[in-house]
């Protein structure tokens, strides 16, 4: 039997031509039509006026962290319940991470403990340069409560909704509230360009900048001139083709996985020990990827296999699962990192199996899954 992966990307058909037309076009520049084109989609689907489309949505972070002024020193905080690229441009850039930890009903960042960290910043006059919420596995994090406590302190906010193209924050798409919202368009995502990503703003002046520092900063001039460095970050016409082809599919692939997510309810949800990722009232996850937790948070049952156990049987039998992020403020790379608690997070660790989510999956292989997964409970 063929295996069954984690996110795999699907096509809608519509791509090939697509990209025959922007080859045979000779637009082949990361600018032009389309990657305007493109940009335009994606401020239709975002809700947010203007966008950028970049090479990788790590790119746009950087960019990002860029376009705010963002200083050697500097303190960025983020929830430690993240993938690394949300902080890495951050750390090239010679800041200082914080990890601040999530709350239970979200698994995103906590509010109250963002609140109480940045009224004790304040008072040490060590205020954050930025503030980095994550949308985690197609959830939104509490967007506006996280913006409105910034907003109190002028410092800006920089939401990583590189998963949540097509999740919803009270009603409105993911990133939307933010100073600056990030997106990822890599082959995992519920919408691909293969690699890709894009920055979005209300701020027309940011967008401008992140642009220009997107094409290697050159300045209005007959030859190379430059007051500051840049980067080739612009996504390439061909890429931006591809992601116009994909995204009129975004409402159908959320639709999927959301059914997927609810499958897997159903078929797990009475097992021994058995959770779920919780969805929060204030928002409409994706599904970017279905996670359950095996043995509770923070601890195994007696008699019920853990994260673990289930993880190699799945394997065993040619499934791909994943453990949900390892939190940052464990991982050894940020081992002189501060934290702000963790232990929630901590306990998802041990716990969480992000399972074989495509929007493609068949009824028969995640039937295959569901039975793998309870076996292991026999
Ligand atoms: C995918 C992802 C990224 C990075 O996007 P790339 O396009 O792969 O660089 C960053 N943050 C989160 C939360 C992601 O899921």
């Amino acid at each position: 039997m063929p295996p069954i992966l984690l996110s795999p990307p699907e096509l809608t058909g519509a791509e090939l031509p697509a990209v025959a037309r922007t080859l045979a076009s000779g637009w082949l520049a990361p600018a032009g039509p389309v990657p305007e084109a493109f940009e335009a989609a994606l401020a239709g689907a975002t809700g947010i006026p203007h966008v950028l489309a970049t090479t990788t949505g790590t790119a746009a972070l950087h960019l990002g962290y860029r376009v705010l002024g963002l200083r050697p020193g500097d303190e960025v905080w983020t929830s430690t319940l993240t993938f690394v690229a949300t902080i890495s441009p951050a750390v090239e850039m010679g800041a200082v991470p914080r990890f601040l930890d999530v709350a239970p009903e979200s698994w995103t960042m906590d509010p109250g403990l963002l609140e109480r960290e940045l009224a004790r910043a304040a008072r040490a006059g060590r205020l954050p340069r930025v503030v980095v919420p994550v949308d985690l596995f197609g959830q939104c994090c509490d967007l506006d409560a996280i913006a409105a406590l910034c907003d109190r302190w002028g410092v800006p906010v920089l939401c990583d909704s590189a998963a949540a193209l097509g999740a919803t924050q009270r009603g409105r798409p993911a990133g939307q509230g933010a100073r600056l919202a990030v997106f990822s368009f890599n082959g995992n995502k519920i919408v691909t360009t293969t690699n890709g990503g894009a920055l979005a703003s209300d701020d027309p002046a940011l967008i401008a900048r992140a642009r220009f520092l997107a094409s290697q900063a050159k300045e209005k001039a007959p030859h190379y001139q430059h007051e500051t460095t840049g980067y080739t970050y612009g996504l390439s016409s061909v890429l931006a083709a591809i992601g116009l082809a994909q995204l009129p599919a975004l409402p159908a692939r959320v639709a999927a996985r959301r059914a997927v997510f609810g499958r897997y309810q159903a078929g797990l949800g009475d097992l021994p020990g058995v959770g779920f990722m919780p969805e929060p009232a204030w928002g409409r996850a994706n599904r970017w990827l279905s996670v359950a937790l095996f043995g509770g948070a923070g601890g195994t049952r007696l008699g019920a296999p853990d994260r673990e156990a289930v993880r190699q049987a799945l394997a065993a039998a040619g499934i791909e699962s994943r453990p949900v992020w390892k939190p940052l403020h464990l991982q050894p790379a940020f081992r002189h990192a501060a934290a702000a608690g963790g232990e929630v997070a901590a306990g998802l660790f041990p716990a969480g199996l992000c399972l074989p989510s495509g929007s493609g999956l068949t009824p028969a292989q995640q039937d295959r899954v569901v039975d793998v997964v309870r076996g292991c409970f026999r």
